[in-house]
């Protein structure tokens, strides 16, 4: 990734085998709050570096936080797999395979991920059809006077990333630096001017705004429209045009092109990860994982090397708030939880726990991280599957593209991304299951009203809110196309097996994840720095009380949208552990100090800081 170049996280994560530490006091305790991928990868660096008082705190029944795998199974016994949230990883995601890697063989084969034009692909765009794989969408009927130019689209978006200059370098030479596995000073220095320059034009300038400066009047609504529709390749990017411009760009630049599935389901790497002994090679079951609801974190008033924990133990012995205390915390829970849930955010704490407990981002020098928890904004984003027992291009009038069958659909209406995984491909007999539905802002925003009210009533008393949902994505493509046999493929799912056949998420709706990941808006590259940065508070310089809270997941990294960013922060979170400890001499072999280095970016920092900056009280 582009901001944190010099870190080098593969080199000093997936290339050193040894530990980030050796950790000399066998007291050490820790608390990692939530169980997703940022908190199992804590807590599987902490366990390596020898702390073995590690309290796990999920508030969910189930672990893995976003990452939700869910299942059908047809009547054969065989599994489908229904990743509600990550499902594609880029080959670009390093540090994900390489804590894949220590669950399974480094060569267990990945299978490719469907995505758009990767796989034969229908886009149904203003009731006329287009099929594509690889080259530009052509559409079924060039006759008909309506059909838009694909190729044309294509090309403008390939302009306007050329244009991205500065220099002498651009897009593709400086994402080739990235992928080096050593950089020279002038390569560095190459980077960060590049960088630099765009962090500073783009800061304030949205997608669309973007856009907009490049193409002037040369675009007009036809041409939004159908970027809206097809993205990049990968689907419906009307939603993110609000978005900063800055986020676009990082993932130009990180080249995730080629992106996988990966043969575990994600809540199952995970699950794995986190109760992984390191030394061993095998889970086991020593680690404290409490199901319990963290209500506040502060800092001890009584004991400066203390952080206090309340959570809310749902059928425990007190039936109620619980408080243990801790040497460090690592919280690694959606931002709006950090925000809405324990009041991080807080300059005085609730005053419930005011006497025995100070905020954790309190007073003057915390201000800015204070503030960033309740800033950046969080995307929509919902999913349904279903089941189809049969896979629907056995039919004669399935779509193809020379002769394969169509196993993605963009559309302009309300379904958007359609996935047909088709998981067992040499299988005739097996059925296949269909991410129907993949929206994300607006487009998820505008279906909850259905759920809501279909729960009580209209279109059929016996249906379930996924099954209205269902008939929402698939009433909205036959009425634009007739006949559309991939909404006739949904007819599949029958009323009588709604329940087993059909499963929904709307992240935003989700208890305790509040949304979908971190997009920030423009102006807000700023505060998303003061969350990723918050980890160098085990730098000498800063007091000592604020250097045991350290916040990660993937909201505080510059990959919101990305399971690499919740892994980056982790490793962040607990090398930040390892350092104090080792500066206090409590541990050995601290081995991460590059990461403690300055921000590569600071320069740009320094320059937006007096726009951000709260005054100190005088
Ligand atoms: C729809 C969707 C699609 C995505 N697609 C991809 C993709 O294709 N590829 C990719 O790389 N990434 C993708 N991502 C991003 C990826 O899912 C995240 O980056 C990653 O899963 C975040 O992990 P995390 O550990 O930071 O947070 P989470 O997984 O959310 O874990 C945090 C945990 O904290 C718990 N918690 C919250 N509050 C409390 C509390 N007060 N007390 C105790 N526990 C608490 C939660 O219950 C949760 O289990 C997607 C995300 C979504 C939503």
């Amino acid at each position: 990734m582009v901001d944190t170049y010099t870190y080098a996280y593969p080199q000093l994560v997936r290339d050193n085998p040894r530990s980030f530490a050796t950790v000399t006091d066998p007291n050490v305790r820790v608390a990692v709050i939530g169980a997703g991928f940022a908190g199992a990868a804590a807590v599987y660096e902490l366990r390596r570096a020898g702390i073995q008082n590690i309290t796990v705190y999920e508030a969910r029944e189930k672990l893995g936080g976003r990452a939700d795998s869910r299942y059908f199974h047809d009547n054969q016994g065989r599994r489908y797999i229904n990743e509600m949230g990550p499902m594609r990883v880029p080959e670009n995601s390093k540090l994900f395979w390489h804590y894949l890697s220590q669950l399974q063989d480094a060569d267990e084969p990945q299978l490719i991920f469907p995505n758009p034009g990767v796989v034969a692909t229908q886009i149904v765009y203003r009731g006329l059809r287009y099929t594509w794989k690889d080259e530009a969408p052509q559409p079924t009927d060039p006759e008909n006077p309506r059909h838009v130019d694909w190729e044309k689209l294509q090309q403008d978006i390939g302009r306007f990333v050329d244009s991205l200059t500065f220099n002498g370098d651009n897009v593709g030479t400086i994402a080739e630096l990235l992928q080096k596995e050593t950089l020279t000073l002038i390569e560095q220095g190459r980077i960060h001017a590049y960088w630099s320059h765009f962090l500073k034009q783009f800061d304030d300038v949205s997608f669309v705004g973007a856009l907009e400066q490049f193409f002037g009047d040369e675009w007009g609504p036809t041409e939004y429209n159908m970027f809206s529709t097809l993205g990049v390749g990968t689907g419906g990017f009307g939603p993110l045009f609000p978005v900063c411009f800055l986020e676009l760009f990082r993932l130009f630049l990180w080249d995730y092109q080629n992106e996988y599935m990966p043969s575990l389901p994600m809540a199952e790497i995970v699950e794995r990860l986190l109760t992984l002994d390191p030394a061993a090679g095998q889970s086991d079951d020593r680690l404290s994982i409490l199901t319990e609801t963290v209500d506040y974190v502060g800092l001890s008033r009584h004991n400066d090397n203390e952080v206090d924990v309340y959570s809310i133990q749902p059928q425990g012995e007190t039936n109620g708030l619980v408080h243990r205390a801790y040497d460090y915390v690592i919280v690694a829970t959606p931002l709006r939880s950090m925000q809405i849930r324990m009041n991080l955010d807080a300059e005085t704490p609730p005053r419930s726990y005011a006497e025995n407990s100070a905020p954790v981002f309190g007073g003057e020098v915390n201000n800015m991280v204070r503030e960033s928890l309740r800033i950046p904004h969080i995307m929509n984003s919902s999913k349904l599957f279903g089941f189809l027992p049969n896979k629907p291009w056995n039919e004669s009038s399935w779509p193809h593209h020379e002769g394969d069958p169509v196993k993605v659909v963009l559309t302009d209406t309300l379904a958007r991304q359609m996935y047909f995984l088709d998981p067992y491909p040499d299988d005739p007999t097996a059925g296949t299951n269909v991410l129907i539905s993949y929206n994300w802002g607006d487009d998820s925003v505008k279906i909850m009203g259905i759920q809501d009210y279909d729960r009580s009533q209209i279109i059929d008393p016996r249906s379930n809110p996924d099954y209205a949902l269902k008939l929402a994505y698939e009433f909205g493509l036959e009425t634009m196309i007739t006949p559309s046999p991939v909404a006739d493929s949904l007819k599949q799912i029958t009323l009588e097996n709604q329940n087993r056949d059909l499963t929904s998420v709307i992240w935003q709706r989700e208890p305790m994840i509040f949304g979908a990941f971190k997009l920030d808006y423009p102006k807000q590259y700023f505060y998303t720095s003061q969350m990723v940065y918050q980890y160098h508070y085990a730098n000498a310089e800063h007091p000592e009380q604020s250097k045991r809270v350290y916040i990660a997941g993937n909201n505080c990294s510059y990959q919101g949208g990305w399971i690499e960013g919740a892994l980056q922060s982790a490793v962040n979170a607990s090398a930040a552990v390892l350092k104090h400890l080792s500066d206090q001499g409590l541990a050995t072999d601290f081995r991460m100090q590059e990461l403690f280095e300055p921000n590569p970016f600071q320069n740009v920092l320094e320059d937006l800081k007096a726009q951000y900056i709260l005054p100190t009280a005088a």
